[in-house]
């Protein structure tokens, strides 16, 4: 547990699987954690975060920000279309991109703010309806879709179903992202970021196993 120990394990993961460590990214994600939890990785120099609901990271993220240089915030929860003006102006990375309306909504804020973050389209691998994402046989239209808008897709991002074997769900977001030319994985959380990157994650969507478990009380 830790950031020291996280980095280690992701560094020794990439050698394992002949991957260069500057190939990964590893994104902390700090919804519901404790500030002084936050703010004693920052101390530690990790500049990369996650948070899942706009709302929670707009409370948090730019007092952090007038204290530390150089942070980078991904969006990895779902974006609804009313906050998205909102997401864009805080975050540096959308992993949730995932229906035409966010897209064409987001292409529109874009055009009016001149920026966009680096977005990755959620796909729904294990096709669970309670959750979000692009079905996979959709995939390839929606990814086209986007680019039609010209929107800075950088890969795709996949949350596997918890009873399934993740690797399998790894592998199918891997060969999605590979026959659309994508390079960006957002795939690995606590429990399997190990078998993501063996299987060419990019982003590492790591919580508790670097801020200890999340207490929702
Ligand atoms: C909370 C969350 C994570 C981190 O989960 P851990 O199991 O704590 O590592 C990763 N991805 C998404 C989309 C999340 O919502």
């Amino acid at each position: 547990m830790g950031l020291t120990d996280i980095t280690d394990r992701v560094a020794r993961a990439c050698a394992e699987a002949g991957r260069d460590p500057s190939e990964v990214t590893l994104v902390a994600v700090s919804k519901v954690q404790p500030l002084d939890r936050v703010e004693a990785v920052l101390e530690q120099g990790h500049r990369v975060f996650g948070e899942n609901k706009v709302q929670e990271a707009a409370g948090k993220w730019p007092d952090f920000r007038a204290r530390f240089d150089g942070i980078k915030l991904h969006l990895v929860g779902p974006l609804q279309s009313n906050k998205t003006r909102q997401a864009m102006e805080l975050f540096d990375a959308i992993h949730s991109v995932d229906r035409p309306k966010i897209a064409n909504t987001i292409a529109r804020i874009a055009q009016e703010i001149g920026h966009c973050p680096d977005l990755f389209v959620q796909v729904n691998t294990g096709e669970e309806d309670q959750k979000a994402g692009v079905l996979p046989d959709q995939a390839d239209a929606f990814i086209a879709e986007c680019r039609d808008l010209d929107l800075p897709v950088r890969g795709l991002m996949c949350i596997p179903p918890v009873d399934e074997t993740p690797s399998l769900h790894f592998a199918l977001l891997a060969k999605v992202a590979a026959r659309n030319g994508l390079a960006g994985l957002s795939m690995g959380m606590s429990a399997d970021f190990e078998e993501a990157i063996a299987l060419g994650a990019t982003h590492v969507r790591v919580g508790s196993a670097i801020f200890g478990e999340r207490d929702y009380g």
